[in-house]
């Protein structure tokens, strides 16, 4: 049930602290529906992506984090897709009507929307659970969108920055280790600028959301083609370097939650993955290749298969 009065005042508190009118933006928050102006020649993208507390952040997590993480989540789906942001429609269940957690919150909003130019035109407030649903809208241009159904025999497999470091970091604040630096937990880095560089070049492309393997398998699977892998082609984010090698490997092919760009592209293009690199200041690695087939091969220094213990984050693994 909603709380009339408190929920006003906290619209106009969003409206208030969040970044102001928008390029396109015909109408904003205040009246019962946004109105904005798609330019002409683009095609609309879309993307939403619910955060809930104790589910998709640890029950701990700072506001501001909060409030940084739900637009991240959904500005890097739109760079999956080859997009640029826009706007955003923001859905935030609040278990009590706090003007400061809401400050905080939309001080990391604001901080990330600034830096992508996003305009926040609208959403919903209720009473209830903490759980955050952003909307992100954007644009691209027709044709130059990437899908991930696009992947070729022969074609490599690249992944942006490092993977497997959040899934450690979220282990580590389980366990209830002290000093944990939760920048990468916290904090996805939305790959937009590399996700525009790709879009013409990449032949399929995905953000790295539930774990590299279940990922890439997405690729697979809508693309009709295997995977090999080298493990030893994995990069390595700092707080897995103290790690057993099998069980570093656990974590990069199965750990969830990097929000790094996991793409495959055509081996004549191989030459730009440095120029990117380099322009963009992102570390892209080569760690695999598409084969014919079905499924993902692992493969250890040795030549041996390597199996990961535990699969991709799966939600409704135990409500079966
Ligand atoms: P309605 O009842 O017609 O849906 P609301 O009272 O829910 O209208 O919302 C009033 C205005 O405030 C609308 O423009 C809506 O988009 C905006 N709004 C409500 N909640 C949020 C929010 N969490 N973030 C951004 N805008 C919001
Ligand atoms: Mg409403």
């Amino acid at each position: 049930m909603k709380e009339p009065k408190k929920e006003f005042g906290l619209i106009r508190q969003i409206q208030r602290e969040t970044s102001g009118p928008g390029q396109g933006v015909i109408l904003g928050i205040g009246d019962d529906a946004a109105i904005l102006e798609v330019p002409e020649g683009l095609h609309l993208v879309a993307a939403t992506d619910t955060l809930n507390a104790g589910i998709h952040f640890p029950p701990d997590t700072s506001p501001s984090d909060i409030g940084y993480k739900c637009l991240a989540v959904n500005l890097s789906d739109l760079a999956a897709m080859g997009a640029t942001p826009k706007w955003a429609l923001l859905s935030l269940s609040l278990p009590t009507a706090d003007p400061l957690w809401l400050k905080s919150f939309t001080d990391g909003f604001s901080k990330l929307a600034r830096i992508h130019d996003v305009a926040l035109v609208g959403g919903d407030t209720t009473h209830g659970p903490l759980s955050i649903s952003l909307t992100a809208l954007g644009v691209v241009e027709p044709g130059r969108q990437m899908l991930r159904s696009g992947a070729r025999d022969g074609d490599l497999v690249v992944v942006s920055g490092t993977i497997g470091g959040a899934a450690r970091i979220l282990e580590l604040i389980q366990v209830g280790e002290g000093h944990v630096d939760r920048h990468l937990l916290d904090r996805p880095n939305p790959r937009l600028g590399l996700g525009k560089a790709l879009s013409g070049f990449a032949s399929a492309c995905i953000d790295v959301s539930d774990g590299l393997l279940a990922d890439l398998g997405h690729i697979l699977t809508a693309s009709r083609c295997a995977a090999r892998i080298e493990t030893n082609r994995l990069p390595i984010s700092d707080v897995l370097s103290d790690l057993e090698k099998e069980q570093r490997w656990n974590y990069q092919l199965a750990g969830g939650d990097d929000y790094e760009l996991l793409f495959t592209l055509p081996a004549c293009h191989r030459t730009l993955l440095d120029e990117w690199s380099r322009k963009l200041s992102i570390k892209l690695s080569v760690i695999g290749q598409v084969e014919e087939g079905e499924g993902i091969r692992c493969i250890a220094p040795g030549g041996e298969i390597f199996d990961p213990v535990r699969p991709g984050f799966d939600h409704f693994k135990s409500s079966a």
